[in-house]
């Protein structure tokens, strides 16, 4: 090597590629975690599903529900689910609590389609559901793609019952539908935005009356809330207090001939809750207090009582560290939001900046700040704290990369880290980057996935 190149060398940073640095045992390893991976996508496309996978795993491994007031010491595992929809989970530390906490916080909700509280109508003999998107899409991708019916309802006797309708094989599907191109001149001269109207993402619910001698009026529609009544002992007057949405139907597949890839609803947050929550496991004897966020509400601002800018984070922490210890507790915590950043697409290059962009197979992605128009509303992790993340990565030979989210003025947005900042805790993003976030079927790379398992298992493991 020439003395200039070895100067090159010395000097200039280069992010590392996992498809080159993971030798065939890492990526075997890397492909067998991805299997689990699956499994998880498919079993819990929603946040009430992904809280009733966890809770199921917290079990297993002997962890307990919150108890008020009592002093929880080393080795004490407790989890607390907030309204069936998030939740904490936490395992006491070797160090004094004043030391901090190490948190781990992604958010298990993502973009889909929920039925309205008065959803069903009946126009021309087809009966449909009525909704209202939730989360930032595209609304044009949902039309044409089988969905399932998700979900829980709050019968008139209080009691609860969930919903799960379009992910057996032999299941119905729903069905949102689109106009034929031969007819669409007028269609496709609109620009995107205006495409498909959010009132267009009407569902196919039934096409069929209900059988009667006599006249019904919205037969189609009364032959829906038959069914309905008789699988779930539903009125429609129940829709009023039900949380049901639509998901895709649509299963968790390998893409491309050497089945690096994995397609998916949802990628964006479980591809960073299902790695943190495996590394959460995984450390059985932290020195600091461990903790781990299955946060609800991060695609519609983290606003409710189940998203991160509310006090529950805050009160759960306080009952592990006491009053009096919690200032400093939270001044000394470290947090990993996880979250996913978009990945460098090579058929829209002029979106991204490549230099700053995460890149497919290179390893955890570190977003240093979200944000849009000049970092508005974003955490901006600090040199300090970006130091100590860089060491402890590249200590553990994690393969990660920095990113922002696309060119500067290009667009933006957030995560929960702004919120968890508000507690004075240091945060910074971290996670897997994803080609085409928020669409139906979501890709991203099996050995970026485990990068940020290991980058989690580095965090969790801190001396
Ligand atoms: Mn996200
Ligand atoms: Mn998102």
């Amino acid at each position: 090597m020439s003395e200039k190149n070895e100067l090159r060398e010395k000097l200039c940073f280069s992010t590392k590629s996992a498809a080159k640095e993971f030798d065939a045992k890492k990526r075997e390893a890397a492909f067998a975690f991805a299997e689990g991976y699956k499994s998880f996508l498919n079993a819990a496309k929603t946040e009430r599903e992904a809280v009733e996978f966890a809770k199921t795993l917290a079990e297993k491994n002997g962890f307990s529900p919150l108890a008020y007031g009592k002093k929880y010491v080393a080795g004490d595992r407790v989890y607390y689910i907030n309204r069936d929809k998030a939740m904490i989970l936490a395992i006491l530390g070797e160090k004094d609590v004043t030391e901090g906490f190490g948190i781990v916080a992604s958010h298990i909700d993502a973009p889909r389609i929920d039925l309205k509280p008065n959803p069903l109508c009946e126009k021309e003999s087809i009966a449909y559901f009525k909704t209202h998107y939730y989360g930032g899409i595209k609304k044009y991708q949902w039309p044409t793609v089988p969905l399932a019916l998700h979900g829980a309802v709050v019968l008139a006797n209080g009691e609860k019952i969930n919903v799960c309708v379009g992910e057996d094989e032999t299941d119905p599907i729903f069905y949102i539908t689109d106009l034929l191109p031969h007819l669409a001149q007028d269609q496709m001269k609109r620009v995107a935005a205006e495409l498909t109207p959010g009132e267009n993402l009407a569902v196919i619910a039934g096409s069929l009356p209900v059988d009667s001698d006599e006249d019904v009026k919205e037969a189609v529609k009364v032959n829906v809330l038959r069914f309905l009544n008789e699988k779930y002992g539903m009125t429609e007057e129940d829709f009023i207090s039900a949380e049901l949405m639509l998901v895709p139907a649509l299963k968790a597949r390998d893409v491309g001939f050497d089945r690096n890839l994995i397609a998916s609803y949802a990628h964006d947050d479980r591809v960073c809750a299902y790695p943190s929550m495996m590394a959460f496991f995984e450390v059985t004897k932290p020195a600091y207090t461990s903790v781990l966020v299955l946060a609800d509400k991060e695609e519609i601002g983290s606003s409710g009582n189940t998203g991160l800018n509310t006090n529950y984070l805050y009160d759960f922490l306080l009952e592990l560290c006491g009053e009096k210890n919690a200032r400093q507790a939270l001044a000394n915590s470290w947090c990993l939001s996880a979250d996913v950043n978009a990945c460098f697409d090579p058929i829209f290059p002029e979106v991204y900046e490549k230099q700053n962009s995460s890149l497919l197979n290179h390893g955890a992605i570190i977003t240093k700040y979200t944000g849009a128009r000049g970092k508005s509303g974003t955490s901006d992790a600090s040199a300090e704290f970006m130091g100590k993340i860089r060491r402890l990565l590249n200590e553990n030979g994690v393969i990660w990369q920095i990113g922002e989210l696309g060119k500067v003025d290009q667009g933006g947005g957030g995560t929960v880290a702004q919120y968890i900042a508000k507690l004075n805790i240091d945060v910074v993003d971290l996670g897997v980057p994803v080609l085409s976030m928020h669409a139906p079927y979501e890709v991203v790379s099996k050995l970026d996935v485990y990068s940020t398992y290991e980058a989690c298992l580095a965090f969790f493991d801190r001396k």
